[in-house]
């Protein structure tokens, strides 16, 4: 079956493409190397997935988790779609009876960590390999100054120089020019065709604010939010483990709701429960540092509060993308003083004490864009969608909730 929409239909139960889903498709089909820069949530997996179907030899995945691999592959296989993945949780018997599947072209998709490419021993193999396609998903950890940046994505170059006619697809939720040039760069991309979809949560209202007595503004916001008996839930990011205990004993003691906090400080279990807890609705409001949220899909989330600015822009569109996923107006708050940008400079240089100064410099830059945002006289919204290259004449819009410069709605 080599149809794109068919392949949507039978395998994925799907009626529709989003743009630029189709148009990805096709152009990887037609020969093109190609790059998706779609946010999280939206569909990437499936710009990949559906060449491979159609592709007659195997499609190569580059993941970056281990971790995901198993889900990921179970998943297609449970969809009738033949994946496999190596890496070093199987056994070596296992790994030769999936080299040999590959090799006699019993698989579409092979998922792989960037590391594990073409070390000598495997380097036969991957001669031997009928390989349709290489997609390399988040590619953006291929970006050499980027604050996650795996060096194993450069060995992707060896795949290239490999196979020279073999198109590649990447695909990213990072949107800036920049790191774009660069993944282009490192991957040896040929003329690629790139794809944007658009960043924007019209649903979020944008609003920064004065941080002064922080406890009463959480207050009000959490009375705006819930008052009524309002459904949904709220999340509201801490800098530090005692700021997030601290401000979950206030409102649960000085105010008519109740919260619990997560962080890295406490147990795995301690965690595992309370990030149940916030899914199944028993937990509301949770005060969390970053380390909170990670593929946090609720869809109800109302507010999301910054008790603290991010350390960048990404990291912030990042943090408010958790609101609103029902599509339902939400609020994104984000107390601004500037106590907290000194805070946030020395955290950067004591975490990169031992890191080139370069990469000190990105982070203080991306730190300084940050405070731009916060301390912006004009649309914020449109400084956010600049950020990842987008252009309107008109950013908060008519059907969107605002922001708190162009008036929330
Ligand atoms: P991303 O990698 O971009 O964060 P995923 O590939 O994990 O997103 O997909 C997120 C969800 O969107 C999945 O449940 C997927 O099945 C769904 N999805 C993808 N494409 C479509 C579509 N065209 N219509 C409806 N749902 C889609
Ligand atoms: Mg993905
Ligand atoms: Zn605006």
């Amino acid at each position: 079956m080599t149809n794109p929409q068919q392949i949507l239909k039978q395998y994925f139960s799907y009626d529709s493409f989003k743009y630029p889903q189709q148009e990805m498709i096709e152009s990887v089909l037609s020969g093109n190397d190609v790059v998706g820069v779609l946010p999280t949530g939206f569909g990437k997996s499936l710009c990949y997935q559906i060449p491979a179907i159609a592709f007659n030899g195997i499609t190569l995945v580059i993941s970056p988790l281990i971790s995901l691999m198993k889900d990921q592959t179970d998943s297609l296989k449970s969809k009738g779609i033949k994946a496999e993945f190596l890496n070093s949780t199987l056994t070596l018997k296992k790994q030769r009876e999936i080299e040999n599947d590959c090799l006699n072209g019993n698989v579409k998709l092979l998922y792989l960590a960037p590391e594990r490419l073409i070390n000598e021993d495997r380097k036969s193999f991957f001669e031997r390999l009928n390989v349709s396609l290489i997609a390399p998903d988040e590619a953006h950890l291929a970006n050499v100054w980027g604050k996650n940046f795996r060096p194993g994505y450069r060995k992707l170059s060896l795949l290239r120089n490999l196979y020279p006619e073999v198109p590649i697809m990447a695909v990213t939720a990072t949107a800036t020019e920049e790191i774009i040039d660069d993944i282009c760069e490192q991957l040896l991309l040929i003329k690629p065709k790139i794809f944007r979809a658009s960043f924007d949560r019209p649903n979020i209202s944008i609003e920064v604010t004065q941080k002064g007595y922080a406890e009463g503004k959480i207050r009000d916001l959490l009375n705006e939010t819930f008052d009524y008996g309002q459904q949904g839930s709220a999340i509201i990011y801490c800098y530090s483990r005692k700021d997030c205990s601290d401000l979950s004993y206030f409102i649960n003691n000085m105010t008519d709701h109740e919260s619990a906090f997560y962080h890295a400080g406490m147990k795995k279990k301690e965690r595992i429960e309370t990030q149940e807890k916030f899914f199944s609705g028993e937990i509301k409001i949770i005060i969390a540092t970053i380390a909170f949220g990670m593929g946090i899909d609720k869809p109800d989330v109302r507010l999301v509060v910054h008790h603290t600015m991010s350390k960048s822009i990404e990291g912030y569109y990042q943090e408010i993308g958790r609101a609103g996923r029902d599509g339902l107006p939400s609020r994104a708050v984000l107390l601004y003083s500037y106590h907290d940008i000194g805070k946030i400079e020395f955290l950067i240089k004591k975490t990169n004490q031992n890191s080139p100064w370069e990469k000190t410099q990105e982070e203080l830059d991306r730190l300084e864009k940050m405070v731009e945002f916060c301390t912006r006289i004009q649309c914020r919204r449109e400084m956010i969608l600049n950020h990842f290259g987008e252009n309107s004449s008109d950013y908060c819009g008519d059907n969107g909730s605002g922001c708190d410069v162009c008036g929330i709605k």
